[in-house]
């Protein structure tokens, strides 16, 4: 059995998420944690459940969501997983830190590469690897068969998607990856996004502006 925690940090509301199994191992996702209340309510967090961090990913290298990477790299030392792709993304992040409000933003190197058809291990249980570029371009999804979870960053949104006029982004590609690579994942799939709250393939799959059947962009 997974679990799911999520977090709502920085001003631009991104959701960082930690995920764990039955026996506390657990992966932090995007801690975009910037202040130091907020990385005390996750460290708190990881306390108080007596988890034990084994891995870092991003889904993507946006700047708020990679605020906290150092500072979960140095204080849990273990290794971060990014695509490959996202390495200029992520190395642009340190330029822009500034001028987006966040001075004296501290940036990590990857320990290796994720890519698609990638299984992560975490604990007893495992994350698939799906590649989900067009808002950045190496997005990764992170899907969970047997719960029927995925960690979607900011691919699919409750009732949007991800916007696609920043480097490196292509619409037309984000569509047909959500379709392809989302939509073919079970109805009753919960979407825990990068900002906003959770949703599910079916709902998306109808309701959706962008990717559903009425959609209308
Ligand atoms: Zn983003």
């Amino acid at each position: 059995m997974l679990k799911i925690k999520s977090f709502t940090f920085n001003p631009f509301q991104e959701n960082t998420y930690v995920v764990y199994d039955a026996n506390g191992s657990a992966a932090i996702i995007d801690p975009g944690c910037y202040k130091q209340y907020e990385k005390q309510e996750l460290v708190d967090f990881i306390e108080q459940e007596g988890l034990q961090p084994v891995l870092l990913l991003n889904t993507h290298c946006h700047i708020d969501h990679v605020l906290g990477n150092a500072w979960v790299k140095r204080t849990y030392g273990i290794p971060f997983l990014i695509h490959d792709q996202e390495v200029a993304v992520l190395n642009s992040a340190e330029v822009i830190a500034g001028p987006y409000g966040f001075p004296g933003f501290e940036s990590v190197e990857p320990d290796g590469y994720l890519s698609e058809g990638h299984d992560i291990e975490i604990g007893n249980e495992i994350l698939q690897v799906l590649f989900v570029p067009g808002h950045a371009p190496g997005h990764v999804v992170f899907y969970h068969e047997s719960t029927q979870t995925c960690i979607a960053g900011d691919t699919l949104f409750r009732g949007s998607i991800g916007r696609t006029d920043l480097p490196g982004g292509n619409h037309d590609l984000l569509l047909s990856r959500i379709k392809s690579e989302l939509f073919s994942l079970p109805d009753k799939t919960t979407v825990y996004p990068g900002h906003g709250p959770e949703t599910t393939i079916a709902f998306e799959k109808e309701h959706n502006p962008f990717v559903g059947k009425n959609a209308s962009y």
